[in-house]
């Protein structure tokens, strides 16, 4: 259930992107250029949509997290209107994690300017085998104390938006020191720090977050202990603060895209005559057109559901997400094959922009935890859920009479 500020702001939004975003979308294999981007974020502040999620106190407009998906939506109605209203990955991720750990100090030199559109962020956890991907443990990466701060020495890739990011939170490994464990440090450092080196630039099929997914090496860089985020050791439980929220918002963004593809579909299938009748009239097109239509419903109410949770319980809330996570990562990639699929030859062709979405919504099964990484934990946290319940007197269900 949204607020009517959420239902007001959802439908300022869906205009803004319909009359003033959609014309101004790059053309294939094009990129939309820093000077444009501006323009249109100015015209989004002027229209009141700009950074929905932010801090008001930063520059946005503080819609709480249960409200967030029908905006969002709207926003990924175009694959370029998350960056128009600030609300992209890794940004939009990163500001509510600046937002909830990030001391005052830190808050004024990295999130006023996130929220402004004046810098964007990174957020480096994965590295190259053997180290973290899937499972954070291996995460090699080193933090070792220096006079006045932290040295990072390691090795990232697939970081997104890092070539010409303002900086990074880095993901490293760090030694038990006084009152603080041993375990994993999130520190803040710019990206033109020294001992910094970024590249080889890895090709991926997505397109749609500037900057690139590079490799981004620490040599020795120097982090001063005013940079540390948070606790030093607490790094695995705040990534969970980001991670939560964040693959939700990656489903909404996502599944305002699949609508678009649904919207595609649902044209051609009334204008196209095939065998004496409107492809919406043919039962196997139903039934592409009813599966997708099952999937968007679905995938937004499970959305809503952990957003809710989340607020209240983030431990619950995790859960759900992980079980959105991984419905809506392959609900949106159905959505938008069977709309390749309903427009036959146009839909694999650069007449219609679907293989484009095709391209990027299909690595969202692959990051954010993979889908077999949340189902092997979805499955584990039920087992152990009901063992916990039997243990504690409730009978067995399974036992033969
Ligand atoms: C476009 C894109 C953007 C990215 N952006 C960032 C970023 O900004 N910052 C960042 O730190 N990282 C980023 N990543 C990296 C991403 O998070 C990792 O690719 C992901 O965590 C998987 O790690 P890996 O590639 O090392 O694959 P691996 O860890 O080698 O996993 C490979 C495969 O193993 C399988 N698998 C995993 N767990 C299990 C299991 N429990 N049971 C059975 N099978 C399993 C899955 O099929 C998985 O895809 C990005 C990746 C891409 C593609």
């Amino acid at each position: 259930m949204t607020t009517d500020a959420a239902t007001a702001l959802a439908a300022r939004t869906r205009a803004f992107v319909r009359e003033v975003v959609i014309p101004a979308e790059p053309g294939w294999g094009e990129t939309l250029g820093a000077d444009v981007l501006d323009e249109l974020r100015a015209a989004a502040r002027d229209a009141g949509v700009y950074a929905p999620h932010a801090p008001v106190a930063f520059g946005g407009l503080g819609l709480p997290l249960t409200d967030w998906s029908p905006v969002f939506q709207e926003a990924g109605y175009s694959p370029i209107g998350p960056a128009v209203l600030n609300c992209m990955a890794p940004d939009e991720g990163n500001m509510r994690l600046l937002e909830k750990v990030a001391t005052p100090e830190q808050q004024e030199r990295w999130l006023r300017p996130l929220v402004a559109g004046s810098i964007r962020s990174s957020f480096a956890m994965t590295e190259p085998h053997p180290g973290a991907g899937s499972d954070p443990d291996a995460l090699a990466t080193t933090a070792r104390r220096v006079e006045g701060g932290w040295a990072i020495d390691g090795e990232k890739r697939f970081i997104s938006g890092a070539e010409g990011a303002g900086f990074a939170i880095v993901m490293a490994r760090t030694e038990a020191e006084g009152d603080f464990e041993a375990g994993a440090t999130m520190l803040l450092t710019p990206l033109d720090a020294p001992g910094i080196t970024i590249g080889p630039s890895i090709r991926t099929i997505e397109a749609a977050i500037a900057g690139g997914h590079p490799h981004v090496r620490f040599d020795g860089v120097f982090v001063p202990d005013a940079e540390v985020l948070g606790d030093p050791g607490q790094g695995f439980r705040y990534a969970q603060v980001r991670l939560g929220p964040a693959r939700l918002t990656h489903c909404m963004r996502w599944l305002g895209l699949a609508r678009r593809s649904f919207d595609i579909a649902l044209d051609r299938a009334n204008a196209r005559e095939l065998f004496g009748s409107p492809l919406a009239d043919l039962g196997v097109a139903q039934a592409l057109l009813a599966d997708s239509a099952i999937d968007l419903e679905t995938a937004d109410a499970l959305i809503d559901k952990a957003a809710r949770v989340l607020e209240t319980d983030p431990r619950a809330g995790a859960a759900l997400s992980s079980i959105a996570k991984v419905h809506c990562s392959e609900a949106v990639w159905r959505v938008i094959d069977r709309a390749v699929q309903l427009c036959g030859g146009d839909g694999v062709s650069s007449g219609l922009p679907l293989i484009q979405y095709l391209n990027e919504v299909r690595p969202f099964r692959i990051y954010d935890g993979s889908s077999e990484t949340h189902r092997w934990v979805i499955a584990r946290r039920a087992a152990r859920a009901r063992a916990r319940e039997v243990a504690a007197g409730e009978p067995r269900r399974d036992e033969v009479s």
